[in-house]
């Protein structure tokens, strides 16, 4: 009775505390968190970090003129499971992870002169969501990465810090399917505005860090980064945990 009420208990606390992998669902070692070291090793990275010509980057070319697009990883196959979790399952945890490990990719080709005399200061701005649409998920997943990237950034002794209420999202977006693209570029543009109280506040020269999940036809954040550059002397640098090829 008794060895069977261990053999119990011992089944009942290794579900209760078994940790697996979000992606191949083995057992989480101690020092593993989210994801296995074998799922590591095979995240589908994007290297966009490598050149400043990089497919990212060139998506931007005509238009708002960004210093660098940076994406972690290259959005696809079971990967995206990933991201799933981050946006609807409340995966708080490997949203910081990722966002970390995008910040460990920014500035990386930054010279000497840049660790001298006056540091850039950055803002990390995550991409706003609808507040409707932020209180019914309970927080936005941008923000979330976000904070893994200042995380980062600070480790590295460079100055970074979250600006949230700067950009905001005015409506929701309509869905997509049946416009065109033109129609569609303009409704995005229009789904922004910046909080000018907010703005004033800041000391220019600003360096912003746009931050947000999935960068797609980068239309969102063309809109954000335009209404930055448009309305402040500012230099902007995009940071995506994910990006579709
Ligand atoms: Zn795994």
């Amino acid at each position: 009775m008794t060895e069977t009420f261990k053999v119990w208990v011992r089944s009942v606390l290794t579900l209760m505390f078994r940790r697996e992998c979000l992606i191949c669902h083995r057992e989480l070692r101690g020092f593993e968190k989210n994801l296995c070291t074998h799922c590591v090793a095979d995240l589908p990275l994007s290297y966009t970090w490598c050149s400043d010509k990089s497919e990212a980057d060139l998506g931007f070319y005509g238009r708002a003129y960004v210093e660098k697009v940076t994406a972690l990883l290259i959005y696809r196959g079971k990967f995206k499971e990933l991201l799933y979790q981050l946006k609807y399952k409340g995966n708080v945890s490997i949203g910081i992870m990722l966002g970390e490990m995008l910040g460990s990719r920014l500035f990386l080709q930054q010279g000497p002169a840049e660790s001298s005399a006056s540091p850039k200061k950055y803002l990390v701005v995550p991409v706003p969501l609808h507040w409707r649409k932020r209180m019914k998920r309970g927080y936005n997943q941008s923000a979330v990465l976000a904070k893994g990237v200042i995380k980062n950034l600070r480790e590295r002794g460079i100055e970074a810090r979250l600006c949230q209420g700067l950009l905001r999202r005015r409506n929701f977006t309509q869905t997509q399917t049946v416009k065109d693209r033109l129609s569609r570029w303009q409704n995005v543009q229009r789904a922004f505005t910046i909080n000018p109280r907010r703005l004033r506040r800041l000391q220019e020269p600003l360096h912003f860090i746009l931050v947000d999940d999935v960068l797609t036809t980068g239309a969102t954040l063309d809109a954000c980064a335009n209404l930055l550059l448009k309305n402040c002397r500012c230099t902007v640098t995009i940071a995506t945990a994910a990006f579709v090829p």
